[in-house]
């Protein structure tokens, strides 16, 4: 049996591809990687693929210090690499934590040979780590990738090796599966609808005094009566009137939640990330009180979503949540109609060149 190299051992081919780490991958990647290894006769393996944002975190806090002068800016400081070192990016960053991206082991030259055989770019001559390889045809910056994901965004179908516990008990945070599930198609409500869109959008009308708050109106059904309020509410401002809750409508019934907030706003927040698995559906966690396990679940899905992680929840994180690729323009608080909030500062467009790492030094198996 042919044995491929990982970072501790030689295993067979089961092993790499019942991995985790190789699970996680994209199903072009995965069978990218794993042809390539195959008809590398065992000469390559497979070190890393998905990583998750702890390790991530690991990896860049070990590779630079804060510095009032640093170049790179993340948690809202500055930060300069130690010397000697080769780059990392900090979590939410890198295209492994969108199984976007594998690091290689074994035989380099044979991957430099033949890696474009396999539709994959080595970064051996963008940063000087020939193991790392992502697709040909997307950016290698996982941001420039964000802007235009034109192959989707994880959880990826049949990543068996995916971590998929996304109920958080209490709304306590769990790790960066909680915001996983986050990452999924637009919560655009239709008439007609039920289901998740339905229930969020029912609860924004609520915030806004358009249905009465009450178990009636929590039907989880965007029925004719509620296309009326729907209707009504774009005419009045001036927006399309067809009765789609889509980005415009979507911006005009939601508003920015910010840490220590409490009210119905909250609330509509709180039923979102219900509906996304975020947190569990229990009445403390539609308390309309934006506390500190809630904020920390916001900072995990901010970090995995290449946001600022700070637990601010305006027009971008809005956007993440709600999955429109159209930026939600929402308003900057409660009771204001049309205000915009901006969350667009510190962008890190630095690390679009830089979105690299090197993994050799690691502890780190396939397998794991
Ligand atoms: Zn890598």
């Amino acid at each position: 049996m042919t044995l491929y190299p990982t970072y501790s051992k030689r295993v067979s081919m089961s092993r790499i591809t019942s991995s985790k780490t190789f699970g996680g991958l994209h199903p072009k990647m995965r069978d990218r990687i794993q042809r390539l290894m195959e008809a590398s006769g065992g000469k390559v393996g497979l070190g890393q693929g998905l990583r998750d944002p702890k390790q991530q975190l690991q990896l860049f806090l070990s590779r630079h210090y804060v510095d009032p002068n640093g170049k790179y800016s993340y948690d809202g400081k500055k930060w300069s690499r130690h010397q000697g070192v080769a780059a990392a990016v900090p979590p939410g960053r890198s295209m492994h934590e969108i199984g976007l991206a594998a690091d290689l082991v074994g035989d380099m030259g044979w991957v430099r040979d033949n890696a474009a055989r396999f539709d994959l770019q080595t970064f051996e001559h963008v940063n000087n780590e020939p193991w790392h390889v992502q697709p040909t045809e997307l950016p290698r910056g996982r941001s420039s990738y964000q802007r235009d994901p034109e192959w989707g965004m994880p959880p990826w179908d049949g990543a068996g090796g995916a971590d998929a516990s996304p109920s958080t008990p209490g709304g306590s945070a769990s790790g960066g599966a909680a915001a996983g599930g986050a990452l999924t198609p637009a919560l655009r409500a239709r008439p007609g609808d039920t289901g998740p869109a339905a229930t969020v959008m029912i609860e924004a009308l609520i915030a806004r005094e358009l249905l009465a708050d009450a178990d009636a109106s929590r039907d989880g059904s965007y029925d004719q009566a509620d296309r009326q309020i729907v209707e009504d509410f774009q005419r009045s401002g001036n927006l399309v009137v067809d009765g789609i809750v889509g980005p415009q409508t979507w911006g005009a019934l939601l508003t920015e939640v910010l840490p220590g907030d409490t009210g119905p706003h909250v609330r509509v927040l709180q039923v979102t990330l219900i509906v996304r698995g975020m947190i569990r559906d229990t009445a403390g966690n539609r308390d309309g009180v934006y506390g500190s396990a809630t904020q920390d679940v916001i900072r995990q899905f901010q970090t995995l979503a290449a946001l600022r992680p700070d637990r601010e929840v305006g027009p971008k994180t809005w956007t993440a949540l709600i999955g429109e690729k159209k930026r939600i323009q929402v308003s900057s608080g409660p009771d204001v109609l049309g205000g915009s909030a901006d969350d667009e500062v510190d962008e890190d467009e630095e690390f679009d060149l830089d979105d690299i790492d090197i993994l050799a030094v690691m502890e780190g198996r396939a397998g794991e």
